[in-house]
Protein backbone atom coordinates (compact mmCIF):
# COMPACT_ATOMS: atom_id res chain seq x y z
CA UNK A 1 0.00 0.00 0.00
CA UNK A 2 2.56 2.87 1.05
CA UNK A 3 5.68 1.34 -1.14
CA UNK A 4 4.72 3.17 -3.85
CA UNK A 5 5.00 6.79 -2.07
CA UNK A 6 7.84 8.47 -3.53
CA UNK A 7 10.45 10.42 -1.40
CA UNK A 8 9.06 14.42 -1.68
CA UNK A 9 12.46 16.49 -1.93
CA UNK A 10 13.75 18.22 1.19
CA UNK A 11 11.96 21.75 1.61
CA UNK A 12 14.52 24.17 -0.33
CA UNK A 13 14.50 26.95 3.18
CA UNK A 14 14.91 24.43 6.37
CA UNK A 15 16.75 21.72 4.46
CA UNK A 16 19.09 23.80 4.40
CA UNK A 17 18.99 23.57 8.29
CA UNK A 18 19.05 20.12 8.25
CA UNK A 19 22.35 20.34 6.04
CA UNK A 20 23.85 23.09 8.04
CA UNK A 21 23.06 20.69 11.07
CA UNK A 22 25.27 17.26 10.02
CA UNK A 23 27.89 19.52 8.57
CA UNK A 24 31.19 19.19 10.70
CA UNK A 25 32.86 22.32 9.23
CA UNK A 26 34.49 24.45 12.14
CA UNK A 27 33.61 27.67 10.03
CA UNK A 28 29.72 26.41 9.11
CA UNK A 29 27.55 29.57 8.52
CA UNK A 30 23.96 29.19 8.46
CA UNK A 31 22.45 32.02 6.45
CA UNK A 32 19.69 30.24 4.92
CA UNK A 33 16.60 29.93 7.42
CA UNK A 34 15.01 33.62 8.08
CA UNK A 35 15.02 33.35 11.85
CA UNK A 36 17.09 35.85 14.22
CA UNK A 37 20.20 35.36 16.03
CA UNK A 38 22.13 38.21 18.55
CA UNK A 39 25.39 39.14 17.90
CA UNK A 40 26.87 36.15 19.10
CA UNK A 41 24.70 34.15 16.28
CA UNK A 42 22.29 32.33 19.32
CA UNK A 43 18.17 32.50 19.14
CA UNK A 44 16.61 35.45 21.21
CA UNK A 45 13.55 35.30 23.16
CA UNK A 46 12.71 39.19 23.62
CA UNK A 47 12.28 40.70 26.73
CA UNK A 48 8.67 41.28 26.79
CA UNK A 49 7.99 37.90 25.95
CA UNK A 50 9.00 36.66 29.17
CA UNK A 51 7.54 39.29 30.73
CA UNK A 52 4.66 38.61 29.22
CA UNK A 53 4.90 34.91 30.20
CA UNK A 54 5.57 35.70 33.81
CA UNK A 55 2.27 37.57 33.77
CA UNK A 56 0.16 34.85 32.24
CA UNK A 57 1.92 32.25 34.36
CA UNK A 58 0.65 34.26 37.42
CA UNK A 59 -3.10 34.04 36.18
CA UNK A 60 -3.05 30.28 36.02
CA UNK A 61 -5.33 29.98 33.34
CA UNK A 62 -6.68 26.79 32.45
CA UNK A 63 -6.11 24.76 29.02
CA UNK A 64 -9.69 24.99 28.17
CA UNK A 65 -10.00 25.33 23.99
CA UNK A 66 -10.23 28.78 22.68
CA UNK A 67 -13.40 29.76 19.82
CA UNK A 68 -12.64 28.75 16.64
CA UNK A 69 -11.77 32.59 15.79
CA UNK A 70 -8.90 32.65 18.66
CA UNK A 71 -8.33 34.84 21.33
CA UNK A 72 -10.38 37.91 21.62
CA UNK A 73 -7.88 40.04 22.77
CA UNK A 74 -5.36 38.85 20.42
CA UNK A 75 -7.65 39.47 17.41
CA UNK A 76 -8.24 43.00 18.86
CA UNK A 77 -4.23 43.86 18.81
CA UNK A 78 -3.74 42.12 15.45
CA UNK A 79 -5.59 44.15 13.72
CA UNK A 80 -4.69 47.59 15.85
CA UNK A 81 -1.34 46.72 14.75
CA UNK A 82 -2.17 46.33 11.20
CA UNK A 83 -4.34 49.35 10.81
CA UNK A 84 -3.12 51.43 13.47
CA UNK A 85 -5.94 51.24 16.78
CA UNK A 86 -8.96 53.21 16.41
CA UNK A 87 -8.93 53.00 12.55
CA UNK A 88 -12.54 53.59 11.49
CA UNK A 89 -12.68 49.68 9.73
CA UNK A 90 -12.32 48.53 13.12
CA UNK A 91 -14.98 51.14 14.62
CA UNK A 92 -17.14 50.25 11.58
CA UNK A 93 -17.25 46.52 12.62
CA UNK A 94 -16.32 45.50 9.09
CA UNK A 95 -12.95 43.82 9.46
CA UNK A 96 -13.08 39.91 9.55
CA UNK A 97 -10.42 38.81 11.64
CA UNK A 98 -8.83 34.68 12.46
CA UNK A 99 -6.21 33.64 14.85
CA UNK A 100 -4.59 31.46 12.64
CA UNK A 101 -1.48 29.21 12.69
CA UNK A 102 1.31 32.00 12.44
CA UNK A 103 1.82 33.55 9.01
CA UNK A 104 1.75 29.95 7.08
CA UNK A 105 -1.16 28.79 8.55
CA UNK A 106 -3.09 32.28 8.16
CA UNK A 107 -2.09 31.89 4.46
CA UNK A 108 -3.90 28.40 4.14
CA UNK A 109 -7.09 29.69 5.55
CA UNK A 110 -7.35 32.35 2.76
CA UNK A 111 -6.13 30.34 0.48
CA UNK A 112 -8.86 28.10 1.52
CA UNK A 113 -11.23 31.06 0.99
CA UNK A 114 -10.48 31.45 -2.15
CA UNK A 115 -10.53 27.65 -3.62
CA UNK A 116 -14.42 27.90 -1.87
CA UNK A 117 -15.30 31.24 -2.58
CA UNK A 118 -13.85 32.44 -5.36
CA UNK A 119 -13.87 29.73 -7.76
CA UNK A 120 -11.62 29.67 -10.93
CA UNK A 121 -9.85 33.24 -9.96
CA UNK A 122 -6.14 32.94 -10.36
CA UNK A 123 -3.71 34.32 -7.52
CA UNK A 124 -0.41 36.25 -8.69
CA UNK A 125 2.39 35.37 -7.18
CA UNK A 126 5.85 37.51 -7.50
CA UNK A 127 8.64 35.92 -9.09
CA UNK A 128 10.44 35.01 -7.16
CA UNK A 129 8.69 34.89 -3.50
CA UNK A 130 8.83 32.85 -0.90
CA UNK A 131 8.73 29.07 -1.56
CA UNK A 132 6.36 28.06 0.57
CA UNK A 133 3.57 30.31 -1.33
CA UNK A 134 3.12 28.06 -4.17
CA UNK A 135 2.28 25.07 -1.97
CA UNK A 136 0.08 27.22 0.08
CA UNK A 137 -2.15 27.66 -2.72
CA UNK A 138 -1.21 24.69 -5.02
CA UNK A 139 -2.33 22.03 -2.22
CA UNK A 140 -5.65 24.35 -2.35
CA UNK A 141 -5.95 23.79 -6.35
CA UNK A 142 -5.95 27.30 -6.05
CA UNK A 143 -4.48 28.21 -9.50
CA UNK A 144 -1.41 30.48 -9.55
CA UNK A 145 0.67 32.47 -12.02
CA UNK A 146 3.50 34.91 -11.35
CA UNK A 147 3.86 38.50 -12.51
CA UNK A 148 7.35 40.20 -12.74
CA UNK A 149 8.90 41.29 -10.15
CA UNK A 150 12.62 41.02 -9.84
CA UNK A 151 15.24 42.79 -12.15
CA UNK A 152 18.29 40.87 -12.18
CA UNK A 153 20.12 43.91 -14.32
CA UNK A 154 19.06 46.66 -11.98
CA UNK A 155 18.85 43.78 -8.77
CA UNK A 156 15.84 46.07 -8.35
CA UNK A 157 11.81 46.17 -8.81
CA UNK A 158 10.80 45.81 -12.46
CA UNK A 159 8.11 47.71 -11.78
CA UNK A 160 7.12 48.08 -15.68
CA UNK A 161 6.69 44.33 -16.19
CA UNK A 162 4.62 43.86 -12.93
CA UNK A 163 2.07 46.77 -14.18
CA UNK A 164 1.88 45.16 -17.25
CA UNK A 165 1.05 41.88 -16.00
CA UNK A 166 -1.11 42.48 -13.55
CA UNK A 167 -3.11 45.21 -16.30
CA UNK A 168 -3.03 42.08 -18.17
CA UNK A 169 -4.78 39.69 -15.31
CA UNK A 170 -8.85 39.17 -15.62
CA UNK A 171 -10.71 41.01 -13.41
CA UNK A 172 -11.42 38.91 -10.08
CA UNK A 173 -7.90 37.58 -9.93
CA UNK A 174 -5.73 37.75 -6.32
CA UNK A 175 -2.44 39.43 -6.50
CA UNK A 176 -0.33 38.28 -3.35
CA UNK A 177 1.90 41.30 -2.40
CA UNK A 178 4.92 41.26 0.66
CA UNK A 179 3.55 44.11 2.77
CA UNK A 180 7.37 44.90 3.36
CA UNK A 181 10.59 43.69 2.87
CA UNK A 182 10.07 41.03 0.02
CA UNK A 183 10.95 38.07 0.56
CA UNK A 184 13.38 36.73 -0.76
CA UNK A 185 14.79 39.78 -2.61
CA UNK A 186 14.68 42.84 0.02
CA UNK A 187 12.93 45.05 -3.11
CA UNK A 188 10.21 46.76 -1.82
CA UNK A 189 7.84 49.22 -4.71
CA UNK A 190 8.81 53.40 -3.76
CA UNK A 191 5.79 54.85 -2.35
CA UNK A 192 4.90 56.06 -5.04
CA UNK A 193 4.66 52.77 -6.96
CA UNK A 194 2.20 51.37 -4.28
CA UNK A 195 -0.17 54.04 -4.86
CA UNK A 196 -0.06 52.82 -8.90
CA UNK A 197 -0.47 49.49 -7.77
CA UNK A 198 -3.14 50.23 -5.48
CA UNK A 199 -5.04 52.33 -8.13
CA UNK A 200 -4.20 49.67 -10.81
CA UNK A 201 -6.20 47.08 -8.47
CA UNK A 202 -8.69 48.83 -8.24
CA UNK A 203 -9.69 49.82 -11.86
CA UNK A 204 -8.47 46.05 -12.78
CA UNK A 205 -10.60 44.68 -9.53
CA UNK A 206 -7.92 42.77 -7.67
CA UNK A 207 -8.47 41.16 -4.66
CA UNK A 208 -4.82 42.37 -2.79
CA UNK A 209 -3.57 39.92 -0.75
CA UNK A 210 -0.88 40.78 1.69
CA UNK A 211 1.60 38.61 2.98
CA UNK A 212 2.85 40.85 6.31
CA UNK A 213 5.33 38.73 8.23
CA UNK A 214 8.04 41.21 8.68
CA UNK A 215 5.68 43.94 10.44
CA UNK A 216 8.45 46.14 12.60
CA UNK A 217 11.12 43.96 11.82
CA UNK A 218 12.08 45.37 8.49
CA UNK A 219 12.71 49.20 9.69
CA UNK A 220 12.11 49.25 13.21
CA UNK A 221 8.88 50.87 12.75
CA UNK A 222 5.44 49.25 13.10
CA UNK A 223 3.83 52.19 11.24
CA UNK A 224 6.29 52.54 8.49
CA UNK A 225 6.20 48.68 7.81
CA UNK A 226 1.83 48.58 7.78
CA UNK A 227 2.45 51.48 5.03
CA UNK A 228 1.10 49.49 1.78
CA UNK A 229 -1.75 47.81 2.97
CA UNK A 230 -3.10 50.93 4.90
CA UNK A 231 -2.48 53.18 1.50
CA UNK A 232 -4.98 50.42 0.21
CA UNK A 233 -7.28 50.30 2.79
CA UNK A 234 -7.36 54.25 2.70
CA UNK A 235 -7.52 53.79 -0.95
CA UNK A 236 -11.04 52.05 -0.43
CA UNK A 237 -9.62 48.55 -1.56
CA UNK A 238 -11.05 45.35 -0.07
CA UNK A 239 -7.78 43.81 1.57
CA UNK A 240 -7.52 40.22 3.18
CA UNK A 241 -4.03 40.13 5.20
CA UNK A 242 -2.07 36.78 6.81
CA UNK A 243 0.08 38.34 9.73
CA UNK A 244 2.59 36.49 11.73
CA UNK A 245 4.33 37.35 15.07
CA UNK A 246 6.98 34.59 13.99
CA UNK A 247 9.72 37.31 13.59
CA UNK A 248 8.97 40.96 15.11
CA UNK A 249 8.00 39.32 18.52
CA UNK A 250 10.10 36.05 17.63
CA UNK A 251 7.18 33.69 18.68
CA UNK A 252 8.23 31.32 15.36
CA UNK A 253 7.89 27.75 17.09
CA UNK A 254 4.93 29.44 18.94
CA UNK A 255 2.72 29.59 15.48
CA UNK A 256 0.76 32.90 16.24
CA UNK A 257 -0.67 35.07 13.12
CA UNK A 258 -3.83 36.28 11.87
CA UNK A 259 -6.36 36.07 8.46
CA UNK A 260 -8.07 39.55 8.34
CA UNK A 261 -10.05 40.48 5.41
CA UNK A 262 -10.84 44.31 5.60
CA UNK A 263 -14.04 45.14 4.00
CA UNK A 264 -16.18 47.85 2.98
CA UNK A 265 -18.91 46.40 4.69
CA UNK A 266 -20.19 45.39 7.75
CA UNK A 267 -22.72 42.24 6.98
CA UNK A 268 -20.53 40.85 4.81
CA UNK A 269 -17.51 40.80 7.28
CA UNK A 270 -19.83 38.96 9.21
CA UNK A 271 -20.29 36.29 6.79
CA UNK A 272 -16.73 36.43 5.50
CA UNK A 273 -16.18 35.95 9.42
CA UNK A 274 -18.68 33.07 9.87
CA UNK A 275 -17.05 30.93 6.95
CA UNK A 276 -13.18 31.66 7.37
CA UNK A 277 -14.86 29.59 11.07
CA UNK A 278 -16.01 27.00 8.81
CA UNK A 279 -12.78 26.70 7.14
CA UNK A 280 -10.57 26.29 10.03
CA UNK A 281 -12.79 24.26 12.17
CA UNK A 282 -11.90 21.34 9.41
CA UNK A 283 -8.30 22.48 9.34
CA UNK A 284 -7.20 22.44 12.50
CA UNK A 285 -10.24 23.14 14.81
CA UNK A 286 -9.31 26.09 16.84
CA UNK A 287 -6.08 27.71 17.54
CA UNK A 288 -3.43 27.84 19.93
CA UNK A 289 -3.29 29.39 23.24
CA UNK A 290 -0.02 30.30 24.53
CA UNK A 291 1.45 32.74 21.89
CA UNK A 292 -1.63 34.55 21.42
CA UNK A 293 -2.10 35.14 24.95
CA UNK A 294 1.69 36.66 24.82
CA UNK A 295 1.01 38.85 22.08
CA UNK A 296 -1.65 40.36 23.76
CA UNK A 297 -0.45 41.05 26.78
CA UNK A 298 2.56 42.97 25.24
CA UNK A 299 0.46 44.69 22.20
CA UNK A 300 -2.55 45.69 25.05
CA UNK A 301 -0.51 47.22 27.37
CA UNK A 302 1.40 50.56 27.27
CA UNK A 303 4.73 49.44 28.57
CA UNK A 304 5.08 46.25 27.07
CA UNK A 305 4.61 47.48 23.97
CA UNK A 306 6.66 50.61 24.03
CA UNK A 307 9.57 48.01 25.52
CA UNK A 308 8.55 45.62 22.24
CA UNK A 309 9.29 48.84 19.82
CA UNK A 310 12.76 49.31 21.20
CA UNK A 311 13.75 45.80 21.03
CA UNK A 312 12.25 45.75 17.37
CA UNK A 313 14.91 48.67 16.66
CA UNK A 314 17.45 46.77 18.46
CA UNK A 315 17.19 43.63 15.97
CA UNK A 316 16.74 45.91 12.46
CA UNK A 317 19.11 47.79 13.82
CA UNK A 318 22.02 44.91 14.14
CA UNK A 319 20.44 42.89 10.44
CA UNK A 320 21.00 46.90 8.99
CA UNK A 321 24.60 47.15 10.45
CA UNK A 322 26.25 43.87 9.55
CA UNK A 323 24.29 44.51 5.83
CA UNK A 324 26.44 48.23 6.03
CA UNK A 325 29.77 46.03 7.30
CA UNK A 326 29.37 43.36 4.46
CA UNK A 327 28.79 45.85 1.56
CA UNK A 328 31.85 47.28 2.94
CA UNK A 329 34.26 44.50 3.15
CA UNK A 330 32.74 43.62 -0.42
CA UNK A 331 33.76 47.21 -1.63
CA UNK A 332 37.66 46.87 -0.36
CA UNK A 333 37.94 42.99 -1.69
CA UNK A 334 35.92 43.10 -5.05
CA UNK A 335 36.14 47.01 -5.85
CA UNK A 336 35.27 46.55 -9.20
CA UNK A 337 31.89 45.53 -8.88
CA UNK A 338 29.21 47.32 -7.72
CA UNK A 339 27.44 46.30 -4.47
CA UNK A 340 25.26 49.00 -3.45
CA UNK A 341 22.16 46.50 -3.63
CA UNK A 342 23.22 45.00 -0.58
CA UNK A 343 22.08 48.34 1.15
CA UNK A 344 19.74 48.59 -0.84
CA UNK A 345 17.27 46.12 0.15
CA UNK A 346 15.65 45.67 3.32
CA UNK A 347 14.62 43.55 6.08
CA UNK A 348 16.47 40.12 6.84
CA UNK A 349 17.26 39.05 3.89
CA UNK A 350 19.83 40.17 1.01
CA UNK A 351 19.06 38.60 -2.36
CA UNK A 352 23.00 38.21 -3.84
CA UNK A 353 22.79 37.31 -7.19
CA UNK A 354 24.81 34.39 -6.57
CA UNK A 355 23.40 32.16 -8.83
CA UNK A 356 20.70 32.76 -11.52
CA UNK A 357 20.44 28.67 -10.82
CA UNK A 358 19.25 29.00 -14.90
CA UNK A 359 22.44 30.23 -15.94
CA UNK A 360 25.22 28.71 -13.57
CA UNK A 361 23.41 25.50 -12.36
CA UNK A 362 23.84 26.95 -8.86
CA UNK A 363 27.20 26.59 -8.94
CA UNK A 364 28.22 29.25 -7.24
CA UNK A 365 26.05 28.78 -4.41
CA UNK A 366 26.98 25.18 -4.72
CA UNK A 367 30.77 26.86 -4.11
CA UNK A 368 29.14 29.09 -1.15
CA UNK A 369 28.39 25.68 0.59
CA UNK A 370 30.60 23.06 -0.16
CA UNK A 371 33.61 24.91 -0.57
CA UNK A 372 33.12 27.79 2.50
CA UNK A 373 30.21 26.13 4.54
CA UNK A 374 28.32 29.11 3.80
CA UNK A 375 24.84 27.40 4.35
CA UNK A 376 22.69 29.45 2.00
CA UNK A 377 18.94 28.69 -0.22
CA UNK A 378 19.75 28.00 -3.83
CA UNK A 379 18.02 31.27 -5.37
CA UNK A 380 21.05 33.37 -3.75
CA UNK A 381 19.43 34.71 -1.10
CA UNK A 382 21.42 35.28 2.44
CA UNK A 383 19.55 35.61 6.06
CA UNK A 384 21.47 38.60 7.23
CA UNK A 385 20.01 37.70 11.17
CA UNK A 386 22.44 34.85 10.76
CA UNK A 387 25.25 36.73 10.30
CA UNK A 388 27.75 39.05 12.88
CA UNK A 389 30.25 41.34 12.79
CA UNK A 390 33.13 38.60 13.64
CA UNK A 391 32.03 36.66 10.40
CA UNK A 392 31.37 39.53 8.10
CA UNK A 393 35.41 39.30 6.48
CA UNK A 394 34.59 35.27 5.92
CA UNK A 395 31.87 35.94 4.74
CA UNK A 396 33.11 38.30 2.02
CA UNK A 397 35.95 36.07 1.06
CA UNK A 398 33.73 33.43 0.55
CA UNK A 399 31.12 35.70 -1.65
CA UNK A 400 34.37 37.05 -3.45
CA UNK A 401 35.66 33.84 -4.65
CA UNK A 402 31.85 32.61 -5.63
CA UNK A 403 31.25 34.90 -8.14
CA UNK A 404 35.01 35.23 -9.74
CA UNK A 405 34.81 31.42 -10.06
N1 LIG B 1 5.53 34.80 4.47
C1 LIG B 1 6.79 35.16 4.28
C2 LIG B 1 7.11 36.09 3.17
C3 LIG B 1 7.78 34.67 5.10
O1 LIG B 1 9.05 35.03 4.89
C4 LIG B 1 7.45 33.80 6.14
C5 LIG B 1 8.49 33.22 7.04
N2 LIG B 1 9.66 32.84 6.48
C6 LIG B 1 6.10 33.46 6.31
C7 LIG B 1 5.18 33.99 5.45
C8 LIG B 1 5.55 32.54 7.33
O2 LIG B 1 6.21 32.31 8.49
P1 LIG B 1 5.38 31.82 9.74
O3 LIG B 1 4.48 30.73 9.28
O4 LIG B 1 6.40 31.37 10.71
O5 LIG B 1 4.63 33.01 10.22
Amino acid sequence: RFADVAQAPPDPILGVSEAFRASTSPNKLNLGVGAYRDEDLKPVVLSVVKKAETKIVGRAENKEYLPIEGLDAFRKATVDLLLGAGHPAIQEGRVAVVQSLSGTGSLRVGSAFIARFMKGATVYLSNPTWGNHRNIFGDENVEWKYYRYFDADTVGLDFKGMMEDLTAAPAGSVVLLHGCAHNPTGVDPTAEQWGAIADLCKERNLLPFFDVAYQGFATGDLDKDAFAPRLFVERGLEIVVAQSYSKNLGLYGERVGALVMVLNDKEAATRCLSQLKRLARALYSNPPTWGAKIAAEVVNDKELFDEWKGEMRGMAGRIERVRGELKTALDAKYPDKDWSFITRQIGMFSFTGLTPAQASGGRRVDNMTNKHAVYMTRDGRISLAGLNSAKVDYLANAIVDSVRN
